[in-house]
Order: C-alpha cells, then structure tokens, then sequence
C-alpha cells in the first residue's frame, strides 16, 4: 500500500497561519493575525497584499479559479466560481486577484431564499470575508469563507448572525470573567460536531426515484432482518465502506479537517465519523465541507452518502451531536471544574448560565433542529424527544442540590460549600455519558446537544445557544457588578439560578412515556413538529433576546422563521409528488401484472382440474386486490391534498396543513403499499427492497 505522510498532508490545501506566516511579510502578517484575532478591520493595503500571496499559492497548488464560499438559508454551501485571469495588453492573460476581491464578492444571487428581505430588483447580495475562518482549495477553485448579506446589511446567510452570536457571548463572558479576575483577552466557543450517516450502493440508489428526489424512502416493507441483533453497531468495517473512510479522511485532512474516529452506527449501513473540536465558527465551515466532500468521495466507490435525518422507516435515523464549551484565549475551558475556590465558583456560574439558557429558551433550541427530515427521528425513541432538558450526571447534580438547600456535599468526605470561600469537593468528572436519552447532556468539561439532525448545519442551534448564554451572563454581569459583597451576591445568584431552573435538569429515560407526562407537569414544552416548533421564533421574548444581542434584527428573524417553514413545506410536497409518481406509474402497475398473473393461474390450473383450491393464488388476490383499491383512494386523497396545499399562501396556515393533513395521508398510502410489497413475488416489484438497500455493500 501506498505510504502516505499525514502530518504533510494535513492542511496541504488550505490558507492556514502556518502558510500566511511563511509567505507574507511581517507586517502584513501581524496586520492580519490582529483582524482574525480581534476582529479588527483589514486595510485595503493589507487586503491587496494578503490577495496577492494567496493567489500565488492557490496557483502554486492548481487552483484555476477562486469563490466566494458561503451558506445561504437552503443550508448547504454556495459558490460561484471566477477565474483568475485578466486579458494582458498583450493578447494573452495573467493571473490577477485582489484585496478588493478578496474582501467582497457580488454573487449574482436572487434565486436564494430571503423571506422578503431583499426585493428581486436589487438582487444582487454581497459576500464579505470571514478571515477568521481560513481559505482552502476545492476542485482547482480557491475557496474563501464568507458571510452573504444584503445591500441593507441584513444577513441573508447562517454564518452572519453566527459570527454575531460569537461576539455577544464574548462581550457578555468577559464581563463576568473580570469580576473574577480571570486573564483573558477574548472568549470564544468551541464546537465538535459528530456526524452520522448511510452508506448505499449507487446502483440500487439510481433505481429508487425517492432516494434521489426526496433523500429518503417513501415506501419500503421492513426486511426480515433490521438493527434488533445490535451487530452493527462498531463492529467490524467491511472492506468497500473502510476504502470509502480512508479516501474520506485524507480528503478531510488535506483541507485540514480535522476528522478523528471512526465507526459503524446502530443501524445497517449507518456510519459516524467525528472531527476534534475547533472554534466555532470553524467546525461550521468545516462540518459543510465534511457533508459535502463524504457525498463527492462516496461517488468515487460506487455509493451513495445519505445525510438525510431519516432515509429509512423503522430502523434508526442519522443524527448529529454538537459538542460545546467555551474557551478563553489563555486556554481555560470555563466549561470544566477548576482546582481552587475561585476557579470552581467561576466554573458553576458558567454551568447556571447554560442551565438557565436552555430553560429559558427551550423553543429556541428545539426550533434550531427542526426540519421536515427531523420531524421523523425526534421522539421516536432513537433519539432525544423533542422535549428539551439537561443531563448533569449524580454528582453535579447532587452539588447543586447541596448549594440549593444549604447543607453539606456528601461526597467522598462532607463539606459545606460556600462559593469563592471554600474549595469544592473535587469531584469525579464524569466524562462517560451514560444516559444517552438526554438531548442536552453535560460530559465533563462541554454539553453535548443531542437533537441535531444528521443534515442540519450546526450555525442554527450554535446561534441560538451562544445568544441565549450571552443573555444569562448578560444579567448575571448586571448583578454582580452593582454587588456590594462579591461572594455573598455571587452565593446568593448561584443559590437562585438553581432554584429556578431546576425544572429543565431531568437525569432518567428520555424516551419514556412517564417523561412526557412529567415535563408537562413541569411546564417545559413540547414542540413536536418543525410546523409547531418554528412560529416560537417570533414569540416576543425571543425576539428581543435575539435583538438585544445584535444576532438578529427584527427583519431577519421574521424572514427565517419564514423561510425555514417554506422549506418544511417544499420538503414534503416534493415527497407527496413523488409518492403520487411513483405510485401510478410503478406500484400499482406492478401490482396489477402481478394481480394477473394470478388470475391467469388460477383460470389455467382450475381448466385442468375441478379439484384446485388455488388457495395461494386466490388468498393473495383477494387481499391485494383490496389493497389496490385502498391505494388508489389513497393516492386520490393526496392529490386532492395537493392541490389544496398549493392554493394556501399563508405559510403557517400551510405549514400546518401539511402536518395536520398531508403527512397523515402519506403515512396512510405507504403503509398500504408496504403491505402489498409483502404479497407481491420480488420479479414484479419496481424498486429495490429495504434488504437489498441495507445490506447491499460489502
Ligand atoms: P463521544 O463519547 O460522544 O463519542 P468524545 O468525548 O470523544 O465523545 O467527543 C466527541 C466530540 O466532542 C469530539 O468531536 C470532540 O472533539 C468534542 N469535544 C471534546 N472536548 C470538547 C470541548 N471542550 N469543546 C467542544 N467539543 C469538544
Ligand atoms: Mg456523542
């Protein structure tokens, strides 16, 4: 085998500050490292002479062309790509890029949702660079990371409001930082982002126009043998998926992803691949690009990548976990239980900050992850319900117990615990997450939210989770820095926060029945579809938390909240035609030559004999024969569905329609075709069976 030297290829396509360092000049270098530092503004000198050496070096490395890279709100990455030449007074041409190309960039982009925001007649947004998130190459095309706004400054992307949420928990963290006394210029979270995925044979994907229109099966009988004998799950990688790993990893690393493990997931087909964290903003871009680059290298094997949240029913969806903490420049992770007093008083504020955050913007978090596709795994007891709450594990839990009520710690050895006056028991870090149940689980020194869909990109639930933590802090900082006696006040804050919010800490089975009837009882919500969960956007708290913090201005959120419903809404009328497509053209044609061979047999056998019973060919008959006419009054109900979902133009009088309505319909029609699957003979069925699907790549 081929001996390949990772270190040197690692990064060996991207613009990184070990590339900037070596090739610009001091100066220019230091002017830079400042801007992606500090966040301060670039001159155009600069500009032109970082665009000049990051030219030469994309052309040093094949690169034709060069993008302005960004994520528009259809959630995958967009590009237009120019080249670099410019006609010489010569007749021929050279290679030209510049500071002002580098910095913006006028996409002609009206076809990209903006829920009003944008007019057609001034179409064109701009893209602006986010030097903090480093260029790369892709198919001889420099890539340069951008954010994508209007002319009137409102972000018409994810990775604006995003950098904006990146900068309020930076404000509002130092605050509290300074009251402790803690060195740090600047505070920035950091994410990993676990992605899960199905691998399926390109063959049998070209055969199922569901796959390939909707990402997922509408249709599909359960084969005999599904995830039930857990045989999947790590075992061992079968040749043809560890060649697609291995190819994925070094296209990963040469675009200095930083992809990390590995393994096989719970379902048949399912894989997980998990990167090490990075800032924020980073693992974003870098999560795109892992989505991106698994479909292109999977191509190359002969498979098909499925990154849809549920591509097959009855057997475990694809999620996605989002790793958070935050971090301060001088490498304290304020997420993570400290050694002295101070260290550990700090450290529960933090931990109050996310609590009370994610009590109170529960809908937030849940509306982040809401998509058509997600709708299907939430709650259905493969992944979080869609009820939002946290897991701290026992001995957090029972500290902030102890805090709570006033009484000693009864840890390894009983303490009182007075914060910033004693030290904290040091407690056993419990880094296993053994309840898997729970959406938002603190694992030792970060939270691990669990609801993410395999497909979503992680800037929705990042924004929503850095403004709703700037905004604890944001009051806590309030209070505290009016306090007379810091401690006192500090004790007291603490004392309160868990009073509370102590309603949103839940440690036991998630997917019991028992908790949806306890979070009732509690008061936290329950938002089960995206139709139910997104209009909370707009609800009055959460708008002005969102304005408050700069993420959003009161015109984006209004254009997100409709856009995101847009989206569920073409989600699923898409799926509805194709049920209909594939229903008149194939299934019921299929059912029929099969109907009639039947009868054929049995008019045949019976001329033969008056002894046949036929019983088979007759039993079956009858039964599909029936089943016929039920899809057919089924695909009629949907069609009439259709026409009707196309005549609402209020979007959340169609969002609604499609959860109240449409969906019921679709679910009927299936589970009637599925049924005929299992009766008709494998010769006359149109498509490819679940078990040829899932367990087709060796
Ligand atoms: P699991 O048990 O869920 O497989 P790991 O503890 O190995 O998890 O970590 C999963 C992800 O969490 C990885 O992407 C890892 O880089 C990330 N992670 C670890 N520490 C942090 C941190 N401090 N902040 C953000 N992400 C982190
Ligand atoms: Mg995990």
């Amino acid at each position: 085998m081929e001996k390949i030297n990772i270190p040197e290829m690692f990064g060996s396509l991207v613009f990184n500050d070990k590339v900037m360092r070596a090739r610009l000049a001091d100066d220019i270098y230091a002017s830079l490292k400042k801007t992606i530092d500090e966040n301060v503004r670039l001159e155009d000198t600069v500009a032109d002479a970082v665009a000049e050496e990051m030219k030469n070096w994309a052309i040093e490395n094949g690169a034709t062309h060069f993008t302005h890279w960004f994520q528009p709100l259809t959630g995958v990455t967009a590009e237009k790509h120019d080249s670099f030449i410019t006609p010489s007074p010569d007749g021929g041409v050279i290679m030209e890029f510049s500071g002002k190309e580098l910095i913006k960039g006028e996409p002609d982009a009206s076809s990209f949702p903006s829920g009003g925001l944008r007019a057609t007649f001034e179409a064109r947004g701009y893209t602006a660079w986010d030097p903090t998130s480093f260029a790369f190459i892709k198919d001889h095309t420099l890539c340069i990371p951008t954010a994508f706004c209007s002319y009137s400054g409102e972000a018409l992307d994810k990775k604006t409001p995003l950098l904006r949420s990146m900068q309020a928990i930076n404000r509002e963290a130092k605050r509290i930082l300074k009251l402790f006394g803690t060195d740090a210029s600047y505070v920035k979270t950091s994410v990993g982002a676990e992605q899960e995925y199905f691998l399926v044979d390109q063959e049998m994907w070209n055969r199922r126009p569901d796959l390939k229109y909707t990402g997922r099966t509408l249709f599909g009988a359960m084969p005999p043998k599904g995830q039930e004998m857990d045989d999947h799950y790590f075992g061992v990688i079968k040749p043809r998926v560890s060649e697609f790993m291995e190819d994925l990893n070094q296209e990963l690393w040469k675009l200095g992803i930083l992809a990390k493990t590995e393994h096989n997931e719970v379902a048949p087909a399912q894989h997980e691949l998990a990167p090490i964290f990075t800032t924020t903003n980073v693992a974003t871009d870098s999560n795109q690009l892992t989505m991106e680059i698994m479909k292109k290298v999977a191509k190359r094997h002969g498979l098909v990548c499925l990154l849809h949240e549920k591509p097959f029913a009855g057997v475990n969806g694809s999620g996605k976990h989002n790793n958070w903490s935050i971090t301060t420049d001088t490498g304290i992770n304020l997420l993570s239980p400290g050694e002295t007093p101070y260290e550990n008083a700090q450290f529960l504020l933090f931990l109050c900050a996310v609590i009370q955050a994610v009590d109170d913007y529960q809908d937030l978090l849940r509306l982040s992850v809401a998509t058509a596709g997600n709708d299907h795994r939430l709650g259905g007891d493969e992944a979080p319900p869609a009820i939002i709450s946290i897991f701290l594990g026992e001995e957090l839990t029972e500290i902030l117990e102890a805090i709570k009520n006033d009484v000693p710690y009864k840890g390894k050895e009983e303490v009182n615990i007075k914060l910033g006056v004693h030290a904290l028991p040091r407690f056993f870090r419990d880094t296993t997450d053994r309840n898997r149940t729970s959406p938002f689980a603190f694992t030792g020194n970060k939270f691990e939210f669990r609801s993410l869909g395999s497909a979503n990109s992680i800037a929705c639930c990042n924004i929503m989770l850095n403004a709703a933590v700037a905004e604890s802090l944001h009051q806590y900082a309030d209070e505290l820095e009016g306090a007379e006696n810091f401690e006192n006040a500090l004790h007291e804050l603490i004392k309160r926060v868990i009073k509370e919010h102590e309603r949103i800490l839940f440690d036991g089975n998630g997917y019991g029945e028992e908790w949806v009837k306890e979070a009732e009882r509690r008061g936290l919500s329950n938002l089960k579809t995206t139709a139910d969960a997104m209009p909370k956007l707009l609800d009055e708290k959460n708008v002005q938390m969102l304005i408050r913090h700069k993420v959003f201005t009161e015109a984006e959120v209004h254009s997100r909240c409709e856009i995101m419903l847009e989206n569920y809404v073409k989600t699923v009328n898409i799926e509805g035609l194709t049920m209909v497509d594939m229903v008149r053209k194939n299934y019921l044609p299929a059912i029929e030559r099969y109907l009639y061979r039947l009868s054929q047999t049995v008019v045949l056998m019976r001329q033969v004999s008056e002894n046949v019973k036929c019983k088979y060919e007759v039993s079956t008959m009858e039964r599909l024969s029936e089943l016929t006419d039920y899809i057919m009054d089924s695909v009629m109900e949907l069609e009439e569905k259709l026409v009707v979902l196309k005549s609402i133009d209020d979007v959340f009088k169609s969002s609604a329609y499609v959860r109240d309505e449409m969906l019921p319909s679709m679910d009927k029609l299936r589970k009637y075709v599925d049924e005929a699957e299992m009766l008709t003979s494998q010769r006359d069925w149109p498509f490819p069976s679940y078990g040829q699907l899932l367990f087709s790549v060796n």
